[in-house]
Parts: structure tokens; sequence; C-alpha cells
């Protein structure tokens, strides 16, 4: 499995229906909407990893496991 984030080598975790979960030794762990993964995929869209790794920073001083919908994502323009 790779990142959904960094593409780097990443683990797959199980996780409700609707959400991909990965733990990756970069990004560290977080959960993503399928949603969202599809959107990005239809339009080519890929993440500005460092701000990502920053938002999830942040999120984790809140909950254990950040979700990413859409309105979170940080794309590279
Ligand atoms: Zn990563």
């Amino acid at each position: 499995m790779s990142c959904l984030i960094c593409a780097g080598q990443a683990e797959s975790v199980e996780c409700s229906s609707g959400w991909e979960e990965r733990s990756c030794s970069h990004c560290g762990c977080y959960r993503m909407s399928q949603a969202l993964i599809l959107q990005m995929m239809e339009e080519g869209q890929i993440f500005d990893s460092s701000k990502m790794r920053a938002w999830l920073t942040r999120q984790r001083s809140l909950v254990a496991v950040p979700s990413i919908e859409f309105s979170h994502a940080i794309l590279m323009r």
C-alpha cells in the first residue's frame, strides 16, 4: 500500500466503510474519505504533502487519527 498523501510506503489499516486509513512513516496515521480520493483521481490532483503533514500534526492535538475530507485537502496548485 502507498501513502495517499506522499505516495511513500504505508500500511493500510482496517477502518469503517467510506474511509481509507493509512499509517505512513512520514505522514503518520490518518483517515481519508474515499469520495475525496476518487475526486482527486478524477481531477488528477495531488496533495501538498508538507502542508498536509503540518495540518495532520495540528489535528493530532485534538484527535488521535485525523480524518481528511475534501474541505481539508491542501492541494498543489
Ligand atoms: Zn505519507
